[in-house]
C-alpha cells in the first residue's frame, strides 16, 4: 500500500442483510472524508476523528446516534482517539447527552492534561468545548430503529498521514443492555485503540475478551518485533482465540501504509481508501491483503 491511507470499519459482527448497502455506503463516504481531510493537508487525527463522526452521525451503528441503551435503558457512550507521534490519547467513557463522543475525546487529548475522562466530569467537560468554540453543538437525535447487528458493532478507524504518522480511534455504546456504568476495550488505551510511531490499531468485538489480552498494544507490538501488519495481526488475533472466548476484528497499520483486517465474526464491514486509487474497496467480509486484480473487495 501507499501513503497517505485511511481505514475504517463498522463492528466484527453479523448484520442483517438488508442493510448491506447502506453500511458499505457509510464506510465508504467515512474513509472518503477521512482520506480527503489527509489530502487537504489535515493530520491522521483530523482523518480518523472526521471519519469517525461520519460513522457516528449515521444510525446505522451501536455508536453515537444509532447507540443501544444499557440495561436501565439510558444510553452511554465510549470513545477514544491516539496520536502514534505523540504518544498521546484522549478518551471519554459513560457519556451520555452527545451526538459525537470522538470529538470529546479529540478534546481531551488537545486541551487537557488527561487522557480519560469519565461519567459526569466528561458531560460538564463537553459544555466546556462547547463555550470555547472547540466544536459546534449538535442536536443528540438517536434512532429508535431496532439494532440491525446481532451483538454489537462499533466503528473504529486509523489512518497514516503522507509522511506515515499516524492515529487511531474507535467509537461505541457498548454491549446492547450492558450494566450501567460498563466500559469495554474500545476507549482503554491498548485495549481498543493504539497507536505509536510504528503501527496503529483499533479493535471490535467483545470486550471483556479483548481486554484480557491489551489487544490494540499487543498487534502494535508484533510489528515493533518485525512483523508484517499482516502476520502481526494473525498472530493477536490467534492469541485472542486461544486464550479467551473472544470474537473480534481489527485494522492494523504502519507508518509506510500497509494495512491489515482481521476478524472471526461473520462480517466487518470496511472500508479503505489510498490518495493513489480513485477507488475505495469496501467490503462487508474483505480478504486482506488486498490483491487488486483479483481482490475479493468490492471495488465501487
Ligand atoms: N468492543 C466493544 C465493547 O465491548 C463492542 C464492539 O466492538 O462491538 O464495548
Amino acid at each position: 500500500m501507499s501513503l497517505p491511507v485511511m481505514v475504517v470499519h463498522g463492528g466484527a459482527t453479523a448484520f442483517k442483510k438488508e442493510y448491506h448497502d447502506e453500511i458499505l455506503e457509510a464506510v465508504r463516504k467515512a474513509a472518503r472524508v477521512g482520506l480527503c481531510a489527509l489530502n487537504n493537508g489535515g493530520s491522521s487525527l483530523d482523518a480518523v476523528e472526521s471519519a469517525i463522526y461520519v460513522l457516528e452521525e449515521t444510525t446505522l451503528f451501536t455508536a453515537g446516534r444509532g447507540a443501544s441503551k444499557n440495561r436501565d435503558g439510558e444510553i452511554e457512550l465510549d470513545a477514544m482517539i491516539m496520536d502514534g507521534n505523540r504518544l498521546e490519547s484522549g478518551a471519554v467513557m459513560a457519556v451520555r447527552d452527545i451526538a459525537h463522543p470522538i470529538s470529546l475525546a479529540r478534546y481531551v487529548l488537545e486541551r487537557t492534561k488527561n487522557y480519560q475522562i469519565v461519567g459526569s466530569g466528561a458531560d460538564k467537560l463537553y459544555r466546556q468545548m462547547l463555550q470555547e468554540g472547540y466544536r459546534k453543538e449538535v442536536d443528540t437525535y438517536r434512532t429508535t430503529q431496532v439494532p440491525i447487528a446481532i451483538g454489537c458493532d462499533t466503528v473504529g478507524a486509523v489512518a497514516a498521514d503522507a509522511s506515515g504518522r499516524l492515529a487511531s480511534a474507535s467509537s461505541t455504546s457498548g454491549w446492547p443492555g450492558k450494566l450501567p456504568g460498563r466500559v469495554g476495550d474500545s476507549p482503554i488505551i491498548g485495549a481498543g485503540v493504539y497507536a505509536n510511531e510504528i503501527a496503529a490499531a483499533s479493535c471490535t468485538g467483545k470486550g471483556e475478551q479483548i481486554l484480557r489480552i491489551v489487544m490494540g498494544r499487543m498487534a502494535v507490538y508484533h510489528v515493533e518485533c518485525g512483523f508484517s501488519v499482516y502476520e502481526a495481526a494473525k498472530k493477536v488475533m490467534a492469541e485472542l482465540r486461544q486464550k479467551t472466548s473472544g470474537e473480534a476484528g481489527l485494522l492494523l497499520a504502519d507508518n509506510k501504509g500497509n494495512v491489515a483486517i482481521e476478524y472471526d465474526t461473520k462480517h466487518m464491514p470496511t472500508a479503505v481508501a489510498t490518495a493513489t486509487s480513485d477507488d475505495v474497496f469496501i467490503s462487508m467480509t474483505p480478504k486482506w491483503p488486498l490483491k487488486s486484480a483479483n481482490s475479493s473487495f468490492v471495488h465501487n
